[in-house]
């Protein structure tokens, strides 16, 4: 699944001058976790992150979010928590990633975007992983700039595609500029469940980043560059930490 950039076609837009990275055939899996608020921009970047090192993006919300889409029955299960924005139970998370990192197409790696949530989670990570190498980068967004990002934050019915609108009142019924499907508010972007998943943001996130921070492969970005300059920054880190490996 991929989703947009946030940058409208027709707007020229370039990256930032980044080296070409390693093939898959001559580096070590690029095994990526992006850790930072709601709406920090983890989406975004992990679909650049997957393109560029032909890895899959592994978004635990839209995981969740399709099951609830085709009624199935985790889609019943989790139905209620997604929509006031708590958390799944960490058994069912850790479960659901377990069988998902065992699939084939993450031998060259995976970025992951939306998992850990919890120190639980974050060791049930590591036990998944075993030696192979691990970089946690988090984006760091302060809560001002996630909650106006939250208002204008739309996704495609049709494509799924995630893109941003003019405005908070930008009219739900305006079409997608890349299928012509109708641009909709996620239902848990309302303001009110904004409030409540930074609020469970602000109570889990802090002791995950510690449970990390002290590891070699950590590093911080600044979410509130241009998506470009958060994407530069990123990649720079992950071919530093690739080429420390190798
Ligand atoms: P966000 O934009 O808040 O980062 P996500 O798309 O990652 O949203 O997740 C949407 C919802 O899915 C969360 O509010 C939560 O209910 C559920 N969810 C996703 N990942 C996890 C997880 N690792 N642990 C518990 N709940 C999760």
């Amino acid at each position: 699944m991929s989703q947009c950039r946030g940058v409208p076609p027709g707007i020229p837009h370039s990256d930032p001058p980044v080296t070409p990275p390693l093939s898959p055939d001559s580096r070590g899996p690029v095994n990526v976790v992006l850790v930072g608020p709601p709406g920090s921009g983890k989406g975004t970047q992990a679909v650049r992150l997957a393109e560029r090192y032909e890895i899959p993006h592994i978004s635990t919300g839209e995981i969740l979010r399709a099951a609830v889409r085709a009624g199935t029955d985790l889609g019943r299960q989790v139905a209620d928590t997604l929509a006031k924005g708590s958390l799944v139970s960490d058994d069912l998370m850790t479960d659901l990633v377990r069988a998902r990192l065992g699939e084939p197409d993450t031998g060259n790696g995976f970025v992951l975007d939306g998992f850990p949530r919890t120190v639980a989670q974050a060791r049930a990570l590591d036990e998944v992983l075993g030696p192979s190498p691990m970089m946690v980068i988090l984006i760091e967004v302060p809560d001002a700039d996630i909650v106006r990002r939250m208002g204008t934050r739309r996704v495609c019915d049709s494509c799924r595609l995630t893109q941003s609108v003019a405005d908070v009142f930008h009219p739900d019924t305006e079409p997608c500029p890349y299928c012509g499907g109708n641009l909709v508010r996620r239902p848990d972007d309302e303001p009110e469940t904004v409030r409540h998943r930074l609020a469970t943001y602000a109570q889990y996130a802090a002791p995950v980043i510690a449970h990390y921070r002290s590891r070699p492969s950590f590093a911080v970005v600044d979410g509130l560059q241009h998506a470009d300059k958060v994407a530069a920054a990123v990649a720079a880190l992950i071919d530093r930490l690739l080429s420390q490996q190798s």
